[in-house]
């Protein structure tokens, strides 16, 4: 354990060197030109004499047991807890970040956490498996996929909390070791990714669709007022997700001020109604940061599939994975 980088900085993937002796580096579409003695725009990978190092390689921010539910993950492994842990930096920069201490800063205390020690852990606190979440874990990919290599040799599941923007190849590697993802789609404009999160729209798009075809994927949208909140909006949003999957889940979490951003909070009544228009196209959508119901029904008969409370989770309607009512199946792994 230790509070500062490491100095065996272990090497990066996903990289090609140039001729002038900087470094290209491919694991997300900002695809950084970087340097020697310098590092990418995510603030955790860093040309040294060359060679694309990781000097936060297991260098943990956050590290304890949260119910699945808080992911958020409704329909995997309902009810049971998962060691997350959570890193430095990240690709993206939204000016309403709730994580912002983490995501925009590489000076937070973090704890040294090898792939073995972290599956230790979750073996010693009984959990079914590692959730990597609270910044942008997709950065540390050479890690997560370290430790899910590891995870899945010990029976143990694995779980991405992401915002998706990253490049075709490290996309279709990284969700490939993952068992579930959630991820994040901040709205459904271009130019709001690009001018307001330095992200893009489409490669967040195409890496829900290349999860899709590797995990269970459940998707999160902060709603935030004058932002991505409109009808037609909410509707793309919904529309994209039914493309894949009508049964994929969508969370959509109201927005409170923090960091960057002073826009109202997103009222209780206005997120319920943006809610009601993206269940013209899916059978899923859940509230978040609300109290507000936020129960499973069959999409079938109605039956109430799963109750929750706060972080507490029962399945009363669900019998050998199908409804207890109508017999439908109930697409939620782990029941
Ligand atoms: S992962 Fe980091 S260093 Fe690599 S391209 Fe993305 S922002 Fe740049």
């Amino acid at each position: 354990m230790s509070d500062s980088p490491t100095t065996t900085t272990p090497q990066a993937r996903f990289y090609e060197k140039r001729d002038d002796g900087k470094i290209r580096c491919r694991l997300c579409p900002h695809n950084c030109v970087i340097a020697d003695g310098k590092v990418g725009f995510c603030q955790v990978r860093k040309n040294e004499a060359g060679e694309l190092v990781l000097p936060f390689y297991g260098a943990a921010s956050a590290l304890g047991v949260d119910p699945i539910e808080k992911k958020p993950l409704f329909h995997f492994h309902p009810g049971t807890p998962i060691l997350s842990v959570g890193f430095l930096g990240c690709f993206l920069r939204c000016p309403f970040c709730q994580n912002y201490r983490i995501s925009q800063s590489t000076v937070a205390h973090t704890e040294r956490v090898s792939p073995d020690d972290l599956v230790s852990r979750a073996q010693r606190e009984d959990s079914f498996g590692i959730a990597y979440t609270y910044n942008e874990p997709s950065i540390h990919a050479e890690y997560v996929l370290d430790s899910a290599e590891r995870a899945a040799d010990a029976g143990l599941k694995n779980v991405l909390v992401t915002a998706g923007y990253l490049n075709e190849d490290s996309a279709k590697e990284i969700y490939a070791a993952m068992d579930a993802a959630n991820i994040d789609l901040k709205g459904f404009q271009e130019d709001f990714y690009r001018k307001e999160l330095a992200g893009g729209l489409k490669e967040v798009l195409r890496g829900i669709e290349i999860a899709y075809e590797r995990c269970h994927v459940e998707v999160t949208t902060l709603v935030i007022p004058g932002k991505n909140d409109s009808d037609e909006e909410t509707r793309e949003i919904a529309k994209f997700i039914a493309g894949l999957d009508p049964n994929i889940p969508l969370h959509m979490s109201a927005y409170y001020p923090t960091f960057n951003y002073t826009t109202e909070a997103t009222s209780p009544s206005h997120l319920l109604s943006r809610i009601e228009i993206a269940r013209e196209h899916l059978n899923f959508v859940y509230p978040g940061n609300i109290r507000a119901p936020a129960n499973t029904h069959c999409p079938s008969c109605g039956n109430l599939l799963i109750e929750r409370s706060g972080y507490r989770t029962r399945v009363p309607g669900v019998r050998d994975g199908h409804c207890s009512e109508c017999g439908a199946e109930v697409p939620v792994a782990g029941l």
